[in-house]
């Protein structure tokens, strides 16, 4: 049967078999364990604590500062090294709290107590998500207690459960529906008590055939809750292709899905928000896939956040003999982000470590020639943009033309145009730079 899907993208091959076979293993690392105090998308979190202090698992070292941020809990117990500067994930540098792990992963008093989802008011869901740092752990980072108190709850019609994963290589949210599927769908179950007009509805590519089976069966007998298969194709999970498929609605730049009546929560998120309300756990790891042509031993670990990427890739039994990694990146290798050092702490909203022994962008640039017209990029933009003259207006420096006639702003990086240009141009890196460029003049 053909399920539903969205206009364009493209199939990429997933590699997902790599990481598949093996159980997920509960990965206790035995380093420092280091916490950027901006893991999420607004004001970065504040210390409360100083070096030579003891800590201990699923405390708080770091308070939200503001609306829209999160707080920061210490994945384990030890004595705080030092508060600096180091590198992150994504290549910057931010401030961060260096914690000296004793091993034992002593936890506060209070934490991992069995609680009643019945118990808790709709603000009492909210408070909870926020004292447990919840952000949108499929990469967005958003807090989650923000995104889910828009100013019109009732308006909201739809709440999505986006279980697509439809990066080549990444598998934890499909082990985690596989495994967890009751965590998820009381997570939705409490998201949904708190707009009482919404049904829940859990999108799954329909490569993930087990996934769907035991998603479907947590939901059984609960009319407000369906599980919809749709086909796998990239960027199936992206949200505006995924609030598309599901409500035939179109989310325009600079509109929030919470405009269309939706709100759309990652499986893992809605796992996060089910432990934290019931089992009283902050969010101190995840799910985290560690794959790749030149990796040992591709799988899926419970990793501490915080747990440096070379303990993670020396628990995935390093580069495989004969083997080089040429292309190390967070994430996949359609959105990932290429890393200079292994020497970075996994953060809240990283879902993965992606080593390859080919460096396909390197290759792109030796092969790439002249635009050959062919319109392919038009046809697989899941925006309905025309990257070939985007890319002219953004050679040109012609920022007015980008934004205001091709649309320019509205591009998600998804980076199919890229995947399917024959002529090997760097298309998505032109437009997140050009982005970044009319952003940056717009702030100024
Ligand atoms: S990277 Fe941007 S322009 Fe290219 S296909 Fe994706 S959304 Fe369209
Ligand atoms: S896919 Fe590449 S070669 Fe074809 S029109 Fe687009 S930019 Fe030009």
């Amino acid at each position: 049967m053909k399920h539903k899907t969205f206009r364009g993208g493209v199939h990429p091959k997933g590699y997902k078999e790599l990481s598949l076979g093996s159980p997920i293993e509960d990965f206790l690392p035995s380093g420092d364990l280091v916490f950027p105090v901006n893991q999420h998308i607004g004001k970065p979190a504040k210390p409360i604590v100083k070096k030579g202090d003891a800590v201990l698992a699923g405390q708080l070292i770091a308070e939200a500062d503001g609306f829209v941020s999160a707080n920061i809990v210490s994945s384990c117990s030890g004595t705080v090294k030092a508060i600096e500067e180091r590198h992150t994930i994504s290549g910057g540098r931010a401030t961060c709290i260096v914690i000296a792990n004793d091993g034992l992963f002593n936890a506060a008093p209070g934490i991992g107590i069995d609680r009643e989802a019945s118990a808790f008011s709709g603000p009492q869901i909210l408070d909870a998500i926020k004292w447990a740092g919840i952000v949108g752990l499929g990469g967005a980072g958003f807090p989650t207690h923000v995104k889910l108190a828009p100013r019109n709850p009732e308006q909201i019609d739809y709440v999505i459960a986006n279980g697509s994963e439809c990066e080549p290589y990444i598998t934890c949210d499909d082990q985690l529906m596989r495994t967890q599927s009751n965590g998820i769908v009381e997570g939705m179950r409490l998201v949904l008590r708190l707009f009482p007009n919404a049904r829940g509805v859990i999108a799954i590519e329909d490569n993930k055939p087990e996934a769907i089976e035991a998603m479907a069966h947590a939901c059984e007998g609960d009319a407000n809750l369906s599980v919809l298969p749709v086909m796998a194709k990239y960027p199936e999970g992206g949200e505006r292709s995924l609030i598309g498929v599901v409500t035939g609605r179109q989310l325009r730049f600079g509109q929030l899905p919470a405009d269309l009546g939706c709100v759309v929560c990652n499986v893992s998120t809605l796992n996060a928000i089910y432990r934290a309300v019931c089992k009283t756990e902050p969010l101190i790891g995840r799910l985290f896939t560690v794959s790749g042509d030149a990796v040992s031993n591709p799988h899926t670990l419970f990793v501490r956040i915080g747990t440096s990427c070379s303990e993670l890739l020396k628990a995935a039994g390093g580069i495989k003999p004969g083997s080089e990694a040429r292309k190390i990146l967070c994430g996949g290798p359609m959105m990932g982000i290429a890393m200079s050092t292994l020497d970075a702490p996994v953060a809240k909203n990283n879902n993965a470590l992606t080593v390859l022994a080919s460096d396909e962008v390197e290759l792109a640039e030796q092969q790439m020639t002249a635009c050959l017209r062919c319109g392919r990029c038009g046809h697989v933009c899941p925006i309905g943009l025309v990257p070939q003259m985007m890319a002219e207006a953004a050679e040109r420096q012609d920022y007015e033309r980008y934004e205001k006639k091709l649309y320019g702003l509205d591009c998600i990086a998804c980076g199919s145009c890229t995947y399917i240009c024959p002529a090997k141009r760097p298309l998505m890196q032109l437009f997140k730079q050009t982005k970044a460029a009319i952003m940056a003049a717009k702030r100024k």
